[in-house]
């Protein structure tokens, strides 16, 4: 059991800096997400955090002991990878005590760890195989059984389930958030896939380019994205945005205006697909947003059952529109919509700093 601290951590690569300036505090117990797209310093992070990469600035704490010039074995963390890296001429038992005996754990505390672990996983029924006869989720679980049999006080996940295929991918989610709750230890999982964030991080921690973007429990950082990145990266369907500009108390976009006690900028509007709301002619009294609503055209209609998708254009910007249930709508059909008042949010132009 252990809290993690991470003050002002920084990394270069040459004169490539690829963490830049990252403070994040992970309290005993929590399962940490780190998000953000390929290349933005994930991986990083997690390997100054196991000491398999060096620190340039900052600090890392472990239970509240600075680990900098600790060595990787002594910082009592366990690694799961991509890629499983099981000793193939090795059995399922062999490659889950390999840890222990290098730990020169006695032989009794290795077979019950072993066999603990193994139910846990359930794949008691394959400790006498070889990696080659087993399927890619249960080499994934025997990689996951060889971290648990050191009882570490912290575990690093880095995209474990990347080489999963898509069914499999979900279930291991599942399973993955079991154990946590099974074993309640820290958790600090690394990926780049943001449906995986949101439905197994306690907080996620949204990494773009180096930098901490926003921390937060999954539903706050979708609710109230701090800025115009948070917003694109997280939610599927993902937000629509249209590019305006604040003049004079408007904002107007291309088609959208409506009044905002905000200063001049270039601004852009950001819309969850499942905001809009379709406005039938017949009821006139329905008071819009904006007041007059939103005329736009269908371009391409998709019926999910549940569901109806529709991909629509205002002007020269396309957007995606979520309505519940079926939507008889055809191509070339023009749609009245109004927004959610409370949900659109507005961001800087530029900075793409949120501004309401
Ligand atoms: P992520 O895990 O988010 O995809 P990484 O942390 O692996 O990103 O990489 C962040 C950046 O650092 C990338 O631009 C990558 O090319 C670079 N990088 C990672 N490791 C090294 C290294 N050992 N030498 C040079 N550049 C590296
Ligand atoms: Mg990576």
């Amino acid at each position: 059991m252990a809290r993690v601290e991470l003050t002002s951590l920084g990394k270069s690569f040459g004169t490539n800096e690829v963490v830049r300036n990252v403070s994040l505090d992970v309290p005993d117990g929590e399962f940490m997400v780190l998000v953000g797209p390929s290349g933005c310093g994930k991986s990083t992070i997690l390997r100054m955090i196991a000491g398999l990469e060096e620190v340039d600035s900052g600090t890392i704490a472990i239970d509240g002991r600075t680990v900098n010039a600790v060595e990787p074995a002594r910082r009592n963390v366990a690694m799961v990878f991509q890629n499983y890296a099981l000793y193939p001429h090795m059995t399922v038992f062999k490659n889950l005590s390999f840890p222990l005996k290098m730990g020169k754990e006695k032989k009794s505390v290795i077979s019950s760890r072993v066999e603990e672990a193994a139910v846990v996983l359930g794949i008691t029924e394959l400790l006498d195989r070889k990696p080659k006869t087993l399927s890619g989720g249960q080499m994934q679980r025997v990689a996951l059984g060889r971290a648990i049999v050191r009882q570490p006080s912290v575990f690093l996940f880095d995209e474990p389930l990347s080489n999963l295929d898509a069914k499999l991918r979900v279930e291991m989610r599942t399973e993955i958030s079991r154990l946590h709750r099974r074993l309640g230890t820290t958790m600090i999982y690394v990926t780049h896939d943001q449906e995986e964030a949101m439905t197994m991080g306690s907080r996620i921690a949204i990494l773009h380019e180096g930098d901490l973007q926003q921390v937060d429990r999954p539903m706050s950082v979708y609710h109230e994205p701090a800025n115009r990145f948070v917003a694109s990266f997280i939610g599927s369907p993902s937000m629509n945005f249209f590019e305006g500009a604040i003049e004079g108390d408007r904002f107007a976009a291309a088609g959208i205006g409506f009044d905002v006690a905000l200063s001049d900028c270039p601004a852009v509007l950001g819309v969850r697909p499942h905001d809009f709301t379709l406005v039938e002619a017949r009821s006139a009294a329905q008071p819009l947003f904006p007041r007059d609503g939103i005329e736009a055209v269908v371009e391409m209609v998709e019926p999910l059952g549940s569901e109806t998708h529709l991909h629509c254009l205002l002007e020269d910007t396309p957007f995606l529109v979520t309505l519940p249930g079926h939507h008889p709508h055809d191509r070339g059909e023009r749609v009245k919509l109004s927004l959610h008042e409370d949900r659109f949010r507005l961001f800087h132009g530029e900075t793409g700093e949120r501004l309401a």
